[in-house]
């Protein structure tokens, strides 16, 4: 098969091929889009590559489904509802099993998400997944980073380090006790709050979704908003396998060990009780800490009101 028979006969009959706003989907150039009257278009990709964000032997659906989840994640963190995604394939060979098994995978996942596939590319290279997602939002009304204020208070949906400890074992399987299915479908299937995202929208100040760490992630939340911050270690959600770990390994893994895909947000101080269960119906959220106007600088509150210090702050890919 030749790429334009993949995308044919894996792709292209799965996704509408115009509808509602969506002009031309896959098959010319270009797709055509039209963004309603009074939104903004938000855009943003993620490269999954075999070997650095997954391990070669990940199943081709656990691939699919991470690499949306990913970009939808992005999305959640912006407030945005997520519309229309491309995809870049570089697969190091044509494998029919793997396509369909990827495929379906993608597209059952798109289509429960309302996702539509607009194009995309492929080629051959060692095997990479790059997905581009747009989403819509109303004007001025996208959650950003650069929002949050001195006294609000900081918050976390669910729970922290689950993810990281099913990699971690993943990666060295003797360190750990080995984690249960449900920790591993942590790391391999994230939930992207796309939900709470939107209702955020006309209540958070900030907003980021923490896919490389809570300390990495809020301090972008701090350089962008020019404020410093304050979290007690004490009101951080663990994940309740983080329990079978010491102390210190617990709080690295919360703090610092990414791949968690909730969301971390700011609401302005004052805001009202009756809100903050709102949110909590929709997803369990955690109030962590405060904004303070400590430039930049984030400190984490342990025993004793003593400040505590990690060594490891997250993930980066060049140091
Ligand atoms: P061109 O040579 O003009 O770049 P391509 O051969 O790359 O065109 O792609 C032909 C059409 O198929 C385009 O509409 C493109 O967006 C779409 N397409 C290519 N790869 C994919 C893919 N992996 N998934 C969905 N659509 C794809
Ligand atoms: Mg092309």
């Amino acid at each position: 098969m030749n790429e334009f028979e993949i995308i044919e006969q894996y792709f292209k009959q799965v996704h509408p091929q115009s509808q509602g706003d969506l002009v031309l989907g896959i098959g010319d150039d270009a797709a055509i889009v039209t963004v309603p009257e009074d939104s903004e278009l938000l855009i943003s990709m993620d490269t999954l590559v075999a070997g650095t964000h997954f391990p070669l032997e990940t199943a081709p659906e656990d691939i699919a489904y991470k690499a949306l989840a990913v970009n939808l994640s992005d999305m959640a963190a912006m407030g945005a509802f997520p519309r229309w995604v491309s995809l870049s394939l570089a697969l190091p060979e044509n494998d029919a099993d793997w396509l369909k098994r990827f495929s379906s995978s993608f597209n059952q996942f798109s289509n429960e998400e309302s996702l539509v596939l607009i194009g995309g590319d492929i080629t051959r290279a060692p095997l990479s997944v790059t997905i581009q997602i747009h989403g819509i939002a109303p004007k001025g009304k996208s959650l950003r980073r650069d929002g949050a204020g001195i006294g609000d208070s900081i918050y976390v949906t669910g729970k922290l380090g689950a993810a990281a400890y099913a990699y971690q074992n993943i990666i060295s399987s003797n360190s750990f006790p080995s984690p249960t299915e449900e920790e591993l479908q942590r790391f391999l299937r994230p939930e992207p709050r796309i939900e709470i995202g939107i209702k955020l929208r006309s209540i958070a100040t900030s907003c980021i979704d923490i896919s490389d760490g809570l300390v990495s992630d809020l301090n972008h939340i701090l350089k962008a908003s020019e404020v410093g911050a304050e979290i007690q270690l004490s009101s951080i959600p663990y994940a309740d396998s983080l329990q079978k770990l010491d102390k210190d390994k617990a709080i690295e893994l919360a703090l610092t060990g990414g791949d968690d895909y909730e969301l971390c947000f700011t609401l302005p101080d004052g805001v009202s009780e009756e809100l903050v269960n709102e949110l909590h119906s929709i997803y369990p959220v955690h109030c962590i800490g405060k904004i303070n106007k400590n430039n930049f600088k984030l400190d984490l509150m342990g025993d004793n009101d003593q400040i505590y210090t990690i060594q490891k702050t997250g993930y980066r890919h060049f140091n």
